[in-house]
């Protein structure tokens, strides 16, 4: 049973029981409509209170059902509610902690509602692309008033019931319980109350208006398209919906919000964002990590390296309030690390994003050492310094001799051997890379790259700790580049391709930006320094000659444009300000490369580069889920929106080309494969995908 039923002398009650967030999945619903259907046919029953066990009242619908069959089977929530809307007796919801979505939608229903303080109260749908489908459009603007209504509907965020019942006139709460541990007996002398009340109010019987609404939608309208930009459909949807509440009759404004509903939900935005919601918890699982797995303590942690990376990853957990220890090797570099995190906290205290005080208790949880003696007691430690093998080595054959047993030991490199680094200790099951973005206290993506050794409690640990320092973890396996910087060196590459065949710098970084990346690849080098990649293509022209480069951006770090650091790169930069202007000296340079290779520019479509871009990270991925680096496509996904800024509404690059057709995107690598001036073998399918689609099968 997912709802339970009891009778406590006239009250019925029925409690939501589908754990964790009281989901309304079939089994629930249906519990539920024989809870009701009891109430009504019982004699002895005058009133029913309605609420949810444990930790919510509802979290609304399950989405696993979403587009299934179940989600339609009978009784559907519509109905659900209906039934509780027309019922003969009093229904009265107790609402506590979570009422969001479907929850709160039944609860629209009940003739009667009282609400614990502190409940967070949202009707999040539009986070998943859709509208609220189960009559939130309809009944809400009916007991919060329009403008409220819309505001929740349109941002999905989560109001606490409090500030809703100080909203004036407002008929979402009838009542506001003292506090949560008195809602039930509050809500039973409450329906006691109101035993016998004819005719019982029904939100829908309540009038929807809005004194301007002409004008007020038209703004809202303007709001919403200025902040979407035509990318996500479903917020222009929802004032559409609640419009239709103060012009329609409730029947007509509900059956218009089921046909936007339904055709939301096949749209490519809504599939993503569903796609992403899923894709999100699952990140967590690994397959032979069961969820029991013992955890290791984490109370406190030591960080080598106070440069960019060990300072940003230090403030992750002060602000998570675990203790951090610093360790440099001269005290100089300790008082840069420690100017530049109070820096960013002052930067944030100026913004009014951090109060004085936090910021003070925040750095009185950060201390420094030059000694590795004092780190020896640290749970977890992470390395930060330079990039190369033999200081890696250095650090940890000290970090195995002083460190305590049972300590978690983590290296943040972005392209060094983690199995060779676990080696250089007597311990390799307690090593594990953590592979921090920058600047590391903003970024959301973790890749945990999972060593031959690495034991699987200090995995089930470190996915743990993430979830403290409000990450999203992916877990990759050892290889160079990991998940994310192995696929977008092929980006790169790709680029490099496109830029010696005609485009510009500008034109490429245009056309992915209207793709939706946060940055195309030109501004992207520029800011993360073209001398990084160019050290990565050194290395590759040794070892993997036989791999076709363009030399343009060699020549361009041959000119020391190496970036915003230095204010040039592929464009130019003012001190102090990020604005990338175009220049002409670099336009010459690659004109003249172009004439060296006697290729004559041509005229490069925005879709075929956006599809030589987005299609060369797919194959890469292709090949790192067959090896088993990558554990799932949707982690795929998850690395590119949480590090690489890809669209979110398109659902990362694997949803991408799965909306696309595997098919399509074969076919369209063929024809990259023709052209001259690209590389052929680059436009090779991975076996996966080929076989992908020769099964007519999809990634996710
Ligand atoms: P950085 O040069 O800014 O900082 C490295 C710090 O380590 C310096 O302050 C240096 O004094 C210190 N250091 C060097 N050797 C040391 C030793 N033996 N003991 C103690 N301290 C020592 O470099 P960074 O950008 O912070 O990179 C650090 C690590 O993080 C590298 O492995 C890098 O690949 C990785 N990483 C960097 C980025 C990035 O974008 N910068 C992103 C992800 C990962």
């Amino acid at each position: 049973m997912s709802a339970d039923y009891a009778v406590h002398g006239e009250i019925a009650v029925i409690t939501l029981n589908n754990p964790p967030v009281n989901g309304l999945g079939l089994a629930t619903r249906q519990a539920f409509m024989q809870g009701l259907n009891k109430a009504m046919a019982d004699d002895a029953v005058k009133a029913v209170v309605v609420t949810g066990a444990g930790k919510a009242f509802s979290g609304g619908a399950d989405i696993k059902e979403f587009g299934s069959p179940k989600a339609i089977q009978e009784p559907h929530l519509l109905n659900l509610i209906s039934a509780i809307e027309n019922a003969s007796k009093p229904v009265v919801a107790a609402i506590h902690t979570v009422a969001m979505g479907g929850g709160l939608e039944l609860a629209l229903g009940c003739h009667y509602r009282i609400a614990a303080p502190s409940t967070d109260v949202a009707l999040p749908e539009v986070k998943l692309g859709l509208i609220p489908g189960a009559g939130g459009t309809q009944r809400l603007p009916r007991v919060l008033g329009v403008e409220p209504a819309l505001n929740m509907i349109v941002s999905g965020e989560p109001i606490k019931s409090d500030m809703l019942a100080m909203l004036p006139g407002q008929k979402l709460f009838d009542q506001m319980a003292t506090s949560a541990s008195s809602l039930m007996e509050e809500a039973m002398a409450f329906a006691q109350s109101v035993v016998g009340t004819s005719p019982l109010p029904r939100v829908r019987d309540l009038p929807c208006k809005h004194p301007n609404a002409d004008a007020f939608f038209k703004f809202s309208t303007n709001m919403v398209n200025g902040m979407t930009k035509g990318k996500y459909p479903a917020p222009l949807k929802c004032i559409e919906a609640v419009q239709n509440a103060t012009k329609m009759k409730f029947d007509d404004g509900m059956a218009a919000e089921r046909e936007i509903f339904t055709n939301l939900m096949w749209t490519p935005e809504c599939r993503a964002l569903r796609h992403l919601f899923v894709a999100q918890r699952a990140t967590s699982k690994i397959a032979d990590v069961p969820a029991d797995t013992p955890v290791r303590n984490i109370q406190s942690v030591a960080v080598i390296g106070a440069g960019t990376m060990g300072g940003g990853i230090s403030m992750n957990f002060l602000n998570a309030g675990i203790p951090v220890k610093m360790l440099e090797m001269k005290q100089e570099a300790l008082d840069k690390g420690l100017a530049i995190i109070d820096k960013n906290y002052q930067a944030q205290v100026k913004k009014g994003k951090l109060k004085e005080d936090k910021f003070q208790q925040r750095m009185s949880l950060l201390s420094t050492t030059l000694n590795y003696e004092d780190l020896k007691d640290a749970d977890l430690v992470i390395e930060a310094v330079f990039e190369e093998l033999g200081v890696k080595e250095q650090v940890f054959k000290k970090l195995d001799e002083v460190m305590k047993p049972g300590a978690i030991l983590a290296s943040n490199t972005s392209t060094l051997d983690v199995n060779a680094i676990a080696h250089f200790t007597q311990r390799p099951q307690d090593v594990v890379g953590l592979h921090f973005f920058s600047p590391a206290n903003v970024m959301k993506l973790l890749e945990v790259v999972r060593g031959a050794a690495t034991g699987k409690d200090v995995m089930a640990t470190v996915m743990g700790v993430a979830k403290k320092i409000k990450k999203t973890a992916v877990v990759s396996g050892v290889c160079d580049g990991f998940i994310g910087n192995r696929m977008i060196e092929q980006y790169s590459r790709q680029a490099g391709f496109l830029i010696e065949e005609g485009c510009t710098p500008q034109q490429v970084d245009r056309a992915v930006e209207k793709f939706g990346f946060a940055m195309g690849p030109f501004r992207m080098g520029d800011l993360a320094g073209n001398d990084i990649g160019w050290a990565i293509r050194k290395r590759r022209y040794v070892e993997k000659p036989e791999l076709k480069y363009s030399k343009t951006a060699d020549l361009l770090c041959e000119q020391g444009r190496f970036g915003q650091k230095v204010g040039k790169g592929w464009y130019d930069y003012l001190p102090g300000k990020r604005d990338a202007i175009p220049n002409k000296d670099v336009e010459d340079m690659i004109a003249k490369h172009r004439a060296t290779l006697g290729i004559t520019p041509r005229k490069i479509s925005d879709d075929e580069i956006v599809q030589r871009l987005v299609f060369s990270l797919v194959n890469e991925a292709a090949f790192i889920l067959e090896e088993g680096i990558a554990a799932r496509a949707s982690d795929i996904d998850m690395v590119y929106i949480t590090g690489y800024g890809f669209p979110i509404y398109r659902g990362g690059p694997m949803m991408y080309a799965d909306q696309f057709g595997l098919f399509n995107v074969v076919q369209a690598m063929h024809r990259f494969a023709q052209n001259p001036h690209d590389d052929a073998q680059f436009w090779q399918p991975a076996p996966l995908l080929a076989r992908l689609v020769a099964e007519g099968k999809t990634f996710n």
